[in-house]
């Protein structure tokens, strides 16, 4: 019997320990899929490289391989090594994230299902090597120097680099990633092509689909089912799948060919995994890309301000498109001044459009066009009070508000998901008039109606008004089905949350509004301005899409704060002018990316045990510090977060602040594996979990 090491899905922090050792009758290659005795049960795992520092143990007490799936070709050692990578930095244990990011159905597989689906795959037809060649636009200039640069690398003919390529929304960023795609694709090699949306990906399918019939294209989505998403998961291990189209996890697909990794909006904070390994695939596609020796290309019209800045020092390559294709405009951007608006009368609210918006809007209705409306906030409102007593809808679980949800009556919390029906009469007083507070998507979408009622559009009728979000959407299909009524022209004025900003092409929006984006401005959060401009500059980019209609198209602002420095830029659309501000601004406050973070997460129904966990842990860091790093490294006091406490449990967190990555690694390094073990000290803690470059902190 040979001893060999196994990555298991051990529970959170098992002190980290990397493998367990098992016993096989024959030698096994790192990367096989197998499954093993764990405690009572039967678990997958990975083959993985023996740790040459492994304490000696009697192969006696060390129990068989329960089943090898020897069909699977082994994960290869790229693939292996971005896994190491990604547990020692996000500090989890190596078999997490190993078997985390593998297709939930090859988990459950055993050996014969496994025969199957692969006895499956070799039958599928291939794809149509007669297809005609699809009609490409002749490239812009822009588009030519881009690709000048870029086409080398993609090719394999000159070393690879990551590239930074800052372009205004329809400045032609996806026409190059389809050039890039296909030199690689040309050159033998797979691509794999990252989007932050899952709602994103039908379009960008369909055009990469259209562009490369003749090629393999499969997808990875949290949207699929388990078995799709285990085939198009075996197609590309495989080599079967040219392209691969997907969003986060995909990150982490094996490509035994990977030629070029594109990641589409790498601004975009759904890069980052917010659960479990919260790790970034933005960060992991750099990385990969490097160790690979494959090109990356990074596109945004917003770069994230790490990215920007890696650019700026000639880490990154920077490579612009100003431009819109085809002299399309920009929209100009008018900012309406809330402060001068004609208030409302004693005890009424303020409209939620001030006139001239709303003037604007119905010249949209008159010449058939469409208006965007963009509220980052669902439900009808936030809140709900009482005048009388000064009850307000509070959620009795976490320490935010219930939003009043008018649709089925609802109050609602946002954070822990706990509703029931709104009460007829104050629940303090009895009195009978609770009023709304504000307003969300819900009531705008009602206003907006009202407000319109007095206009019948050209081809007769009423003003048609629609809202995109969430709620809006929650049904399998809904989001599909309301697009299509958008493109079709069958919406005048369309209300949404930042989920109508993204990507999509509407090609009848002339104006698109902010309706109250100031919020943004003065929270604690110091990310929340960069946020709000990449959020505006994506919401402007939804105008004026039809070259057409892009002369008269424009963004209006609705804010109380119009000399703001960030509205200044939106104006001029300068993103680069933004930047420097605000990395000056992070520079004096030595916030990222000048210095690096790293948060311990907690949380427990007992504040007093969560504080007490984050004490134990901060003085064990501090213990770690040699002196002389004081000024590069500082491990701050527990403070409770913004929404304190959720779902009945009181959250609690500590920051690690350090002038360098490399610093930070080196003091998680040793302080991580010390944490397991402190929490078994600390009865009552529920979740716990460390986040490096976290993005809320
Ligand atoms: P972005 O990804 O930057 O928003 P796209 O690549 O989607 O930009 O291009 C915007 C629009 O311009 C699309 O409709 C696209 O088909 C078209 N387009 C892109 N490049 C060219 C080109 N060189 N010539 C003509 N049309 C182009
Ligand atoms: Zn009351
Ligand atoms: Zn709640």
């Amino acid at each position: 019997m040979i001893r060999v090491s196994v990555a298991v899905e051990t529970p959170q922090y098992a002190g980290l320990a990397p493998c367990l050792d098992y016993l096989s009758e024959q030698p096994l290659s790192p990367g096989t899929l197998v499954r093993v005795p764990l405690g009572q049960r039967e678990v997958p795992g990975l083959v993985w490289d023996a740790d040459p520092e492994a304490p000696p143990c009697d192969d006696h007490l060390l129990k068989p391989v329960a089943q090898v799936l020897q069909a699977l070709p082994p994960l290869g050692p790229a693939w292996r090594q971005l896994v190491d990578f990604s547990a020692r930095y996000y500090q989890r244990a190596v078999g997490e994230i190993a078997l985390a990011v593998l297709p939930p159905e090859l988990r459950r597989l055993e050996s014969d299902g496994l025969d199957r689906r692969l006895a499956k795959l070799a039958r599928r037809a291939p794809p149509d090597a007669q297809a005609p060649t699809p009609e490409r636009p002749a490239l812009s200039p822009g588009q030519q120097a881009v690709l000048t640069t870029l086409l080398p690398a993609c090719r394999g003919e000159a070393p690879p680099a990551t590239h930074l390529l800052h372009g205004v929304t329809g400045s032609g960023k996806t026409e190059v990633y389809l050039r890039c795609a296909e030199a690689a694709l040309d050159a033998g090699r797979q691509a794999l092509v990252l989007v932050p949306e899952i709602n994103l990906t039908p379009q960008l399918e369909a055009r990469f689909a259209q562009r490369f019939p003749g090629r393999r294209l499969v997808t990875l989505h949290s949207g699929l089912t388990p078995a799709q998403r285990l085939q198009h998961w075996l197609m590309a291990h495989l080599g079967q799948a040219d392209l691969v189209l997907g969003t986060r996890l995909a990150v982490f697909c094996p490509l035994p060919r990977l030629g070029l990794v594109v990641v589409d909006e790498e601004h975009d904070p759904s890069y980052k995994q917010q659960d479990g390994a919260r790790y970034s695939a933005r960060d992991l596609a750099v990385y990969r890309g490097h160790a690979e020796r494959v090109p990356v290309l990074l596109g945004s019209a917003t770069p994230s301000l790490e990215s920007w800045l890696h650019a700026q020092s000639g880490r990154y390559t920077l490579l612009s498109l100003p431009e819109r294709i085809g002299q399309g405009e920009l929209p100009r951007v008018t900012l309406l001044d809330m402060t001068q608006q004609p208030k409302p009368p004693a005890g009424r609210e303020a409209p939620p459009l001030a006139a001239p918006l709303l003037q604007a809007m119905r010249q949209r209705v008159e010449r058939g066009e469409q208006t965007l409306l963009f509220l980052n906030r669902r439900g009808f409102a936030p809140v709900l009070g009482c005048s009388a007593c000064g009850w307000k809808s509070g959620c009795p679980h976490c320490s935010a508000w219930r939003v009043f949800h008018k649709r089925d009556r609802s109050l609602r919390c946002h954070h822990c998901g706990f509703a029931d029906r709104v009460p007829r009469a104050c629940p303090d007083c009895g009195n009978l008039d609770i009023e709304p507070i504000g307003r969300g998507t819900e009531r705008l979408e009602e206003q907006v109606a009202e407000l319109l009622h007095d206009i019948e559009r050209p081809g007769g009728g009423a003003v048609r008004v629609a809202r995109i979000d969430a709620d809006s959407t929650r049904l399998k299909g809904s989001l599909e089905a309301q697009l299509a009524a958008v493109h079709a022209g069958e919406v005048d004025v369309l209300v949404g949350t930042q989920m109508v900003t993204k990507g999509h092409d509407f090609r009848r929006v002339t104006l698109v509004a902010a309706v109250n984006p100031d919020g943004a401005l003065f929270t604690s959060d110091f990310r929340a301005p960069e946020r709000l401009f990449a959020t505006l500059m994506q919401a402007a980019g939804r105008a004026g899409r039809d070259a057409e209609a892009a002369s008269r198209s424009e963004m209006w602002i609705q804010t109380w704060n119009p000399g703001h420095a960030l509205f200044a830029a939106l104006r001029a659309h300068d993103f680069a002018a933004f930047a420097s501000s605000q990395l000056a601004e992070r520079e004096m406050a030595g916030l990222p990316p000048y210095s690096h973070l790293a948060l311990l997460r907690c949380e427990a129904r007992d504040p007093a045990v969560a504080e007490a966990f984050l004490r134990a842990a901060r003085d064990a860091a501090r213990a770690l510090m040699p002196p002389e790093l004081a000024d590069e490294l500082v491990v701050y006091s527990p403070v409770a977060p913004h929404v304190a406490k959720v779902a009945g449990f009181e959250r609690r967190q500590m920051l690690l602040e350090a002038r360098s990555r490399a610093r930070l690694q080196w003091l998680l390094a040793q302080w991580s594996p010390q944490l397991g073990p402190l929490r078994a000290a600390h009865k009552g803690l529920a979740r716990w979990a460390v986040d490096v470059d976290p993005l809320d902190i």
